[in-house]
């Protein structure tokens, strides 16, 4: 078995000694290529279980993915550009910002998960919930 470098996530572009990151979320299990968020050279690769078994061998366009993140050796230069890495992985797919207010729970029964004004409490506790109606 190979060494850690050579099996692992962290994958080292040997034309420009970038160290791009592939993401364990999407790289997993993956068959293809992807472009070095450095250079742009395309490297084919296999992983399996988050274990690299084959690659990286260089390749022809088009990529099939980019890396999660890339860096320099000395730590100095940081790729976050998405046109060159992946932009981050979300925990909601539709996540704007922002929280969404609800005001019924999964099984119907009135909750307090939005934005409410003095008025709108007893004390410190939500009015509607007092009363036991909807919002
Ligand atoms: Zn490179």
């Amino acid at each position: 078995m190979a060494d850690f470098k050579h099996c692992s996530l962290i994958l080292e572009c040997a034309k420009c000694e970038i160290i791009n990151y592939l993401d364990p979320f999407t790289f997993w299990f993956f068959e293809g290529k992807v472009k070095c968020a450095g250079c742009g050279a395309i490297w084919a690769l296999k992983l399996d279980n988050g274990v690299r078994v084959s690659g990286p061998t260089e390749a022809k366009a088009p990529h099939d993915k980019l890396p999660g993140y890339a860096q320099s050796k000395d730590y100095k230069t940081k790729i976050t550009d998405t046109t060159k890495v992946n932009p981050p992985v979300m925990a909601r797919a539709d996540f704007v910002g922002k929280p969404i207010p609800i005001r019924k729970s999964i099984r119907g029964k009135p909750v307090s998960g939005g934005p409410l004004k003095p008025e709108d409490l007893v004390g410190s506790r939500p009015r509607f919930i007092m009363e036991g109606r909807d919002y």
